[in-house]
C-alpha cells in the first residue's frame, strides 16, 4: 500500500517535471496561458471585488512573492507568512523561491480602482491531480495599499476585465 502511494507521488512529480520542461520552449505562450488561468481563478473565487464590491473591470493583478512549501522549507514558510501578515512588503517582494517539483505558496495582489490593494495567498500544487487552493486574502487599508503599490510601479500588471 505504501509502495503504491510512493509510486503515484513519484509519477505525479515526473509528469509535472515534463510539463515544465515542455513549456520551456514557448515561455511567452505559457506565461500568457498562466495569466489567463490565474485571472479566471481569481474572478471565479471572488465573484466581485472584495474591496469595492463591483466587477473586476479596470482592476489588475500581479504576482508579488512565492516560496516552496515542502517539509524542508517549513521554517521558511513560517517566516514567509509572518512577513506577509505583518506587512513587511519590501522583505516579501525579495522572496521568490521556486521549484517545479514542489508545492508553492504564492501571493498575488489585486489593484482595486478605489486605490486599495488585496493580497491573495494561494497554495499551488506541483501535482496536476492536486487542486490549487486560495487559502487567505486581505483587503489592505488606503495607506498600506499606497505604500505597497509604490513598490510595484514597474511590475507586470495584468488587466482583469469584467
Ligand atoms: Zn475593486
Amino acid at each position: 500500500m505504501r509502495l503504491l502511494t510512493l509510486k503515484k507521488s513519484f509519477m505525479n512529480k515526473l509528469r509535472s517535471f515534463y510539463q515544465w520542461l515542455m513549456s520551456y520552449g514557448s515561455a511567452e505562450k505559457m506565461a500568457q496561458r498562466g495569466e489567463n488561468v490565474l485571472n479566471t481563478r481569481l474572478k471565479t473565487f471572488f465573484g466581485v471585488c472584495p474591496s469595492c464590491g463591483n466587477s473586476f473591470e479596470e482592476h489588475s493583478f500581479t504576482r508579488i512573492a512565492w516560496t516552496i512549501t515542502n517539509g524542508e522549507h517549513s521554517e521558511r514558510v513560517r517566516e514567509f507568512l509572518e512577513i506577509l501578515r505583518s506587512g513587511k512588503w519590501q522583505e516579501l517582494l525579495d522572496i521568490s523561491d521556486f521549484d517545479p517539483l514542489e508545492d508553492t505558496l504564492v501571493i498575488d495582489l489585486i489593484r482595486c480602482v478605489n486605490g486599495k490593494a488585496i493580497w491573495i495567498l494561494t497554495r499551488e500544487a506541483a501535482s496536476l491531480d492536486d487542486p490549487t487552493q486560495i487559502a487567505e486574502h486581505k483587503v489592505l487599508g488606503f495607506d498600506e495599499s499606497k505604500h505597497l503599490l509604490s513598490l510595484l510601479v514597474d511590475s507586470n500588471w495584468i488587466k482583469m476585465g469584467k
